[in-house]
């Protein structure tokens, strides 16, 4: 055993308890809430569930199911800090790389600690950020260890692509068309330097070994991630269907974002894009697709045939202005929808609980109508993205996402005092008040695998507070010794007012 199982023994491990709540959500949107509830953990399992005397005058909870978060980058840094507030996703991407790499386990552990505030045990990380700082197998240990410290689980999507740097185009088509005197800067920081499918499959391989030995399995699910396919060449993506379907490990990539995607998609694959994805074997239930915000009814047929889940992530579509995503449509068939917050909930805030009720309220149908049920969203925010954070089979073990005997206790705690703070009549439904109000700022404690990560609102396995008073640090000098970044920054608002006419006027299309 190597010295990073050793230390963590002390900290990883599941504690045995028994929490007491005024309500208990076991099954929210199915099953009824239970008033006065006791649960025994051990383990890290739910194991008894029993009635309770309320204890008078104590603080009253609510308990109900972590959420899950099936889409994420695990960026700690907020879009509106970066200065790229209002853009849509085409300019804002170059403004990721606005700020020099820092220190990725303080990023990472940053990020994750919001995250579990926000009431989520599971959550992916598509690694399309890389801090860059030491090497990327460091990199990749540094993550798996902030997943580890902070105790949420993380599906590790290794960032793949080998085409177009700056747009949906050959990189020397797009710089034609930007102003000259930013031309070189942009081609020698943004263009691609295409790597070899072998050395970036080798380099999945290469990480899920290193979270194999370095004891860290338990909390990260290693996964193939080709960022989408205007980035990603046909060779690649076909290399990653067929080591997939050989290892069995999962895919996680973006579709049809934008509608600057859904014309790129429509002019390269006349075919279909879907279709073209299911021809080269890359459709499979082993694949979770983020966003399809643009699909269309006979694809989302043939992404729900395929077993194909979806992550939709709202507040980030409206952020970012890509859209409001057919959730409807997508439910109506048959798909399999899960909830991605994107890093960009939309207070900037990682609230899985705001999410789930923003989400809610656009998709649940207009008037009388009913398109998405309260057990649709439950499965929503809290059931299908285990899976595509720790696969299908951890999943099933798991039998996360609800509570019962038996299953893993990923428990979110909210102080129900707090929530439910002006009561007036009986028999208003818990279920009601949380989907009309609670937010992270509710969260009380959140236990993963029958582990305590959070008490009181804090995290209990980092001081957060420290870690990012340091990274803020870091970041403050690394920017005051490195004088570049101003001029950098200047280059992207420049390229950012390029990119508007290049893809309103089609030139993303003339040149594929
Ligand atoms: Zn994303």
């Amino acid at each position: 055993m190597n010295d990073a199982s050793l230390q963590r023994l002390g900290v990883d491990k599941p504690s045995d308890a028994l929490i007491d709540c005024a309500w208990l959500l076991a099954d929210p949107g199915n099953a009824p809430a239970q008033p006065d509830v006791r649960l025994t953990l051990q383990a890290g399992r739910v194991q008894h569930i029993a009635s309770v005397d309320a204890a008078p005058g104590a603080r009253r909870k609510l308990v109900l199911p972590a959420l899950a978060n099936a889409h994420d980058h695990a960026r700690t840094f907020r879009s509106a800090t970066l200065g790229a507030f209002g853009q849509p996703l085409e300019s804002w991407l170059p403004y990721l790389g606005v700020i020099p790499g820092a220190d990725p386990y303080l990023c990472a552990a940053t990020s994750f600690a919001r995250t579990v505030r926000g009431g989520v045990s599971d959550a992916m990380v598509h690694y399309t950020r890389v801090q860059g700082v030491g090497t990327y197998l460091e990199e990749a240990k540094a993550v798996a260890r902030a997943a580890c410290d902070v105790g949420l689980r993380i599906g590790f999507a290794i960032a793949m692509r080998d085409r177009n740097g700056i747009a949906y185009c050959e990189d020397d088509a797009v710089l034609a068309a930007l102003r000259p005197d930013i031309r070189r800067e942009i081609a020698a920081r943004l263009s691609v330097t295409p790597v070899s499918a072998q050395q970036q499959l080798a380099q999945v391989d290469a990480v899920a070994r290193m979270v194999d030995e370095s004891g860290y399995a338990a909390h990260v699910t290693v996964q193939y991630g080709p960022t989408g396919v205007q980035w990603c060449g046909t060779p690649l993506l076909e290399a990653i269907a067929a080591a997939s379907a050989d290892s069995g490990r999962p895919v996680h990539m973006h579709l049809l974002e934008t509608q600057y995607q859904r014309q790129w998609a429509d002019q390269v694959h006349p075919q279909g894009i879907v279709p073209f994805l299911d021809s080269i074997g890359l459709l499979s239930p082993r694949l979770t697709l983020a966003h399809c915000t643009w699909a269309r009814p006979p694809e989302l047929a043939l992404l729900a045939e395929r077993g194909v889940t979806i992550a939709v992530n709202t507040s980030s579509n409206l952020g970012l202005k890509s859209g409001i995503a057919p959730v409807a449509g997508m439910l109506a068939q048959g798909c399999r929808v899960a909830m991605g917050l994107d890093g960009m909930a939309f207070d900037e805030d990682d609230d899985a609980l705001r999410e789930m009720r923003l989400a809610y309220s656009l998709h649940r149908g207009w008037g009388f109508e009913t398109t998405m049920t309260r057990g649709q969203l439950w499965s929503f925010a809290a059931v299908h993205g285990r899976r595509s954070v720790n696969g299908a089979a951890a999943a099933a073990q798991s039998g996360g996402g609800r509570i019962a005997a038996g299953a893993a206790a990923d428990l979110l705690v909210l102080d129900w005092d707090a929530v439910d703070d002006d009561a007036l009549l009986p028999g208003i439904d818990p279920m009601d008040l949380l989907l009309a109000r609670a937010n992270g700022a509710h969260v009380d404690q959140v236990f993963v695998g029958g582990r305590k990560i959070v008490e009181a609102g804090k995290i209990v396995g980092v001081d957060e507070a420290a870690l990012r008073a340091e990274l803020i640090a870091q970041v403050r000098s690394s920017l005051a010794a490195e004088r570049d970044t101003a001029h950098w920054k200047a280059m992207i608002d420049a390229l950012a007012q390029d990119l508007g006419p290049f893809y309103r006027t089609g030139r993303h299309l003339r040149c594929c």
